[in-house]
């Protein structure tokens, strides 16, 4: 016989009626699931969604440069390829068109799916914030789905009373709304909606909404920012009960087993520690030239190189490279001149501001959906696809073996040190190779294998700056 479970309800939602509850196809997942389910449902509908949340990542990860709804457009194709119709449906969803038992089997799985997981990373903190990452993403694409009628009703449904302002309203502090929004091109055609400013915190920070009495008044396309935040808010505050609920279960063993294969199978290495990532200071245009000999990771070195020798890079290396600036601390202002320095001795600046201005831009979050990327992790570098003419990617994976040899010649290394670095690079460890690569060229043991190019760099500083240190005393 097939083993069931149930599970517990410790709010007032209604016990009878999964049509009461499941009455949209967004969630914010504030209750917990009731009812019955077999313990086969259970590990199906968990499994498939640590699915839907790598896809996530992985897109989020290889579209970059792409809009929210372009990036959904991606994760609905990739979900169907992979024959997991019933989250591209939600995921791609205006709202609620209908209710029928579809739907409300779609959402409920959805919601249980959500919990399972979230109970299953509780205990562990590089997992969690994989999770909740993921998670806030998710719904982010979700959200940027919904038509007019879906948001009403979303905020309808959990009691959010953002209203619309009306025209007189608007008029009546237009010239406010538009200093506080210069992107709006056309104010006459957008809606405000006001909002508590506790909900608001993230905007009025950028400064992006105007406050009056306590309200912000945000436009209808920056509304998405105050959903998220509200759910990351929810998202953080449940992981409290999540731990709880886990602890409670310990002596389950039919759930554990289900958590222990979840927790797993979530695979971190492309989400790394901020603390690890925190900038040591800020680098500026003159010292790049240096930094890339002394304290770049090769991958980094073979891009500036490239760069200052063709006054070029193809576009994947543009991108890894301009993230890693950022990265180390170069502003936003330093890279628009580092790179035009280099790109106006190959084209005219109008194409250049044309082309390339935009892009530098986007990557520091002032374009397009304006999110903060970070800089590359070895394993996204190392999936990178290169070509002849590239020089991005990861040179101990990608690089054929005479160039990489010819590289490390080129920084000083003798026979026996490249044969070292190359053996280890022929054999597929491509990041122990970078680790004897940094051992050479700091003189030093380095016990921990880097997993991020900017990690590399800000050990290379601190190590160089102490070696120095004491070499002043
Ligand atoms: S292992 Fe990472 S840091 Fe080292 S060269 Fe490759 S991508 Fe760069």
């Amino acid at each position: 016989m097939t083993s069931t479970m149930r599970f517990q309800v410790p709010v007032k939602i209604s016990l009878e009626n999964p049509n009461d509850v499941y009455l949209h196809d967004l969630q914010f997942y504030q209750n917990a699931p009731f009812g019955t389910a077999t313990l086969d449902e259970l590990r199906e509908i968990s499994e498939t969604r640590l699915k839907v949340l790598s896809l996530v990542e992985r897109v989020h990860l290889q579209k970059l440069t792409m809009s929210i709804s372009q990036r959904r457009a991606m994760l609905v194709k990739e979900l169907q390829k992979e024959k997991l119709d019933e989250f591209a449906k939600l995921i791609d969803s205006p709202g609620c068109k209908s209710h029928t038992d579809i739907d409300i089997h779609a959402r409920r799985r959805d919601h249980i799916s959500h919990f399972v997981l979230r109970s299953a990373v509780a205990f562990n903190a590089l997992k969690k914030r994989w999770f909740f990452k993921q998670e806030a993403r998710l719904f982010k694409w979700r959200f940027s789905s919904l038509d007019s009628k879906g948001i009403k009703q979303f905020m309808s449904i959990n009691n959010l009373n953002f209203t619309l302002i009306s025209e007189s309203e608007k008029e009546d502090i237009r010239e406010y709304l538009q200093m506080s929004s210069p992107y709006v091109s056309d104010i006459d055609n957008i809606q405000f909606y006001r909002v508590s400013f506790v909900h608001t915190t993230n905007l009025i920070k950028k400064r992006k909404v105007f406050i009056k009495e306590g309200d912000a008044f945000v436009p209808e396309e920056e509304m998405a920012f105050v959903f998220v935040s509200y759910f990351k808010r929810i998202l953080v505050s449940s992981f409290e009960n999540a731990r709880e609920a886990r602890a409670n279960l310990y002596d389950d063993e039919r759930l554990t087993q289900i958590f222990a294969y979840l927790e797993n199978n979530i695979h971190t290495e492309s989400t790394v520690l901020v603390q690890d990532l925190e900038i040591q200071q800020y680098v500026s245009l003159d010292n790049l030239d240096k930094l890339a000999e002394t304290s770049y990771p090769l991958c980094m070195r073979v891009l500036h190189k490239a760069l200052r020798k063709n006054h070029h890079l193809t576009h994947g290396g543009r991108i890894q490279y301009c993230l890693f600036l950022k990265g180390i601390g170069l502003s936003l202002s330093d890279a628009i001149i580092f790179w035009k320095n280099e790109f106006i001795k190959v084209m005219d600046e109008i194409r250049f501001n044309k082309e390339h201005s935009y892009n530098i831009r986007f990557i520091f979050g002032l374009e397009g959906s304006r999110r903060d990327y970070q800089p590359y992790t070895c394993l996204r570098i190392m999936e990178s696809i290169v070509g002849p003419r590239d020089y991005h990617g990861c040179p101990f994976k990608h690089m054929l073996h005479d160039i990489l040899e010819d590289e490390l010649m080129d920084c000083g290394f003798d026979a026996l040190e490249r044969s070292a670095i190359m053996n280890l690079s022929k054999d597929g460890q491509y990041s122990a190779a970078c680790n004897k690569y940094y051992e050479i060229k700091h003189n030093c043991l380095n016990d921990t294998l880097f997993k991020h190019p900017n990690i590399y760099f800000n050990n290379s500083v601190k190590h160089c700056t102490s070696y120095h240190e004491i070499g002043d005393t």
